[in-house]
């Protein structure tokens, strides 16, 4: 054993650097269903602190490591949810009436529910007053426990549609004019976010208008000064000119755009920028249409949507599109993070090619696909258990995670060991 003193530095460090404890760590699967395609069978995983030093079929495990046994189960990398709104409070009818800080408080919930879902990372998608680069600096500080975040802060809009009486200084992430949305964008990265995000057009809960709000010039202004200075742009367009002019204008990433034309899609295909369908969230919406008061005619409007949605997304998968998990979870929609990912099988994705969108494809967008997204030597332990078969029934993906680890600790155990 250690000596006293030696032993005691040990875990201070190791407690500074890692939550999970400096002990390596041997993880024992039935099977492993890596992010890249590659099965590998009696998968043994060995983890050092957060980091996965090595993969191997049938692999002895090294002395005195701790030993995690489930083979009874499949090993597959933790999945990214690149669209949450992890800060938004767990319910919709109180979150008026509660401070901003508070229901950042309450979304602790939600971060549970996230892992819970296999989902060890997220890119959330605004927030008020960076309450997003708090939450994620509480995760990273290992005091509350949660989803790797990914943050932007306060989502760029137009001022002009709303009442802005003269002289009225500008909200977080407001602005007018290509200028003004340029130092949005800086201010959002000066405050320390690692996206930017755009609100492109209108749309949002039983709003299925799909108006665009903010000009081309507006969006290439804010995406130039997001690329001069490192950090990539996703656009929310509900609708297909918003769509088109995000495309056009630079952004990294689509989200939710409907109706998009195949020269749309096609010009998306060729600049590689990545698509979120947001499918499921619409379904949210309409599975809550009376809990959320929403006016009579929204349930009919969000199936509309959700068809056309569908829709759009497999003309997506047929063209070749680079199509992302993002499921706009926010209020109680937390715990459902990958039920996208069945969309995206009814869109015509194979349940293989689905597991991607949430893991290899998602690292890719993130810039990250050497970290994250699969489960090999070199990346972070970010790893989930599912009961059953990843590659034949997306439903084993959604449904049947029952152990998470996340950054080399165990975060989620509903195994029957
Ligand atoms: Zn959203």
């Amino acid at each position: 054993m250690f000596k006293t003193g030696f032993a005691a530095g040990l875990v201070a460090f190791a407690l500074a650097v890692s939550p999970a404890g400096a002990a390596t760590k041997v993880i024992k699967f039935g099977k492993l269903v890596d992010g890249s395609g590659r099965v590998v069978e009696n998968a043994v995983v060995v983890v050092d602190n957060n980091r996965i030093t090595s993969v191997s079929s049938g692999g002895a495990a090294p002395a005195g490591a701790e030993v995690i046994d489930l083979s009874a189960y499949t090993g597959i990398p933790g999945m990214i949810d690149a669209h949450t709104h992890m800060t938004y409070g767990p319910d919709p009818v109180l979150r008026g009436t509660r401070s901003n800080a508070t229901n950042m408080v309450l979304g602790q919930e939600g971060l549970k529910m996230t892992l819970e879902s296999g989902v060890t990372a997220v890119r959330d998608m605004n927030a008020a007053d960076y309450l997003d680069v708090s939450m994620r600096e509480l995760i990273n500080m290992g005091v509350w426990t949660g989803p790797r975040m990914y943050v932007v802060g306060c989502g760029l809009r137009a001022s002009r549609g709303r009442f802005n009486p003269a002289g009225a200084p500008l909200g977080c992430g407001e602005g007018n004019g290509p200028n003004e949305f340029a130092r949005a964008a800086r201010q959002q990265i000066a405050a320390g976010v690692d996206w930017i995000k755009i609100f492109g057009s209108t749309g949002s809960g039983d709003d299925v208008t799909q108006f665009q709000t903010v000009t081309y010039e507006e969006m290439k202004a804010a995406v130039d000064i997001a690329h001069a200075m490192g950090k990539k742009v996703g656009i929310h367009s509900y609708g297909p000119t918003g769509a088109r002019d995000a495309i056009r204008a630079g952004a990294d990433s689509l989200e939710h755009a409907t109706d998009m034309d195949d020269e749309t899609i096609a010009e998306m295909v060729k600049r590689k920028v990545y698509f979120l369908p947001t499918i499921d969230h619409n379904r949210y919406y309409f599975d809550n249409a009376e809990r959320f008061k929403y006016p009579p005619g929204a349930k009919e409007n969000l199936t509309n949507f959700i068809a056309r949605n569908l829709e759009t997304t497999r003309k997506a998968v047929k063209a070749g599109a680079m199509i992302v998990l993002g499921s706009d979870a926010i209020y109680d929609m937390f715990g459902q993070n990958t039920r996208e990912l069945g969309w995206f099988v009814k869109a015509g994705m194979t349940p293989a090619q689905a597991l991607a969108s949430a893991t290899t494809v998602a690292a890719r967008m993130m810039g990250m696909e050497k970290s994250l997204g699969q489960v090999a030597p070199g990346f972070f332990a970010d790893i989930a258990a599912v009961d059953g078969d990843p590659l034949k029934d997306v439903d084993v993906t959604i449904n049947k995670v029952r152990w998470v680890m996340k950054d080399g600790a165990v975060v989620v155990d509903k195994t029957r060991r």
